[in-house]
């Protein structure tokens, strides 16, 4: 592999390998709802070589939570489909939907401190009183001061009036009022589940997380994340957002925009075109290597 050096490899050589961090902690977060796709596979690319080109570790968090929409049977395809494309992971495969004590916990927690309320808003009336924000309605405060004799179905956690700003390693600085583009935001659903928003605040803070690597869908949702963070009183990660992977249609790569699944057989293929994407350009020699053997050329040392 001489003469492989590194001025191409965009993504990981670009000034983005942080320096000397210590003890390193990052993971891979699929939620197990289908096969994973070429967009799953560029966060898991992206998440793996960089907690690797750092000495660190590499964790796998399924997130379950969703149980009608989430499966073991994809859960299983999903470590299977990694196995195959020679990811190895740290540490045991931590699963969200056996962890719902830890998100009450957290959710007791912020309601002892006067951060979490009961809601009996239902989303047509957040859709007809509210105006729109980052992610749809921003929520109109109704229930902030009670249930005015109503049920509640959800809950939330009340947000403030102050920019939340952080750097992101890939997209630079980002700041979010979330009074304004969000409102109090739903921590558990009506239907019970615990919503994502908690759920990886929990689970980032308690596998240790130091980075998180993602794709860049996710960017509007960690100014949330970071203000559960602060009321919970656990420690912001750094993030690093990857660009999110499109269809032709110009869609985000998804189950709903019916992206094609991966196939086991497939690794080297698959794994060239992610790290292509991802601003590498691989020798055309290594399209017939082992998925291990690719994503050992990709990690820089
Ligand atoms: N489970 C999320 C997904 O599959 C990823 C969550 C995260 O990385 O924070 O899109």
């Amino acid at each position: 592999m001489a003469g492989l050096e590194t001025d191409s490899r965009r993504f990981a050589a670009q000034g983005r390998k942080r320096l000397s961090p210590p003890g390193y902690i990052g993971r891979f977060a699929p939620s197990p709802t289908g096969p994973l796709h070429f967009g799953s596979l560029v966060a898991a690319v992206g998440s793996y070589l960089d907690a690797r080109t750092h000495g660190g570790k590499w964790l796998l968090r399924m997130e379950d939570l969703d149980e009608p929409r989430c499966s073991q049977p994809h859960a299983d395809e999903i470590l299977r489909l990694l196995e195959a494309y020679g990811f190895e992971w740290d540490g045991e495969v931590l699963y969200q939907s056996k962890r719902k004590e830890h998100y009450q916990a957290a959710l007791d927690q912020l309601v002892e401190n006067g951060h979490a309320y009961p809601c009996a808003c239902t989303r047509k009336e957040i859709a007809d009183s509210s105006i729109s924000g980052v992610e749809g309605p921003v929520y109109p405060g109704t229930c902030r001061d009670g249930l005015h004799g109503r049920a509640a179905r959800a809950w939330r956690v009340r947000v403030n009036d102050v920019p939340i700003c952080f750097e992101d390693r890939q997209q630079g600085r980002h700041c979010q009022n979330l009074q304004d583009d969000i409102g109090d935001f739903v921590i558990k659903r009506a239907d019970n589940y615990f919503a994502y928003q908690l759920a990886v605040v929990v689970d980032d803070a308690e596998q240790g997380i130091t980075d998180v690597v993602r794709g860049a869908d996710l960017l509007t949702s960690t100014p949330r994340q970071i203000h559960l963070q602060k009321l919970l009183g656990c420690k912001t990660p750094e993030y690093l957002h990857l660009p999110v992977v499109l269809n032709e249609a110009g869609q985000k790569l998804s189950k709903q925009t019916m992206a094609a699944p991966l196939e086991t057989g497939d690794a080297g293929s698959a794994l060239i075109a992610a790290l292509g994407f991802l601003g590498m350009d691989p020798p055309i020699d290594l399209s017939n290597a082992s998925g291990a053997e690719i994503l050992g050329w990709a990690r820089i040392k």
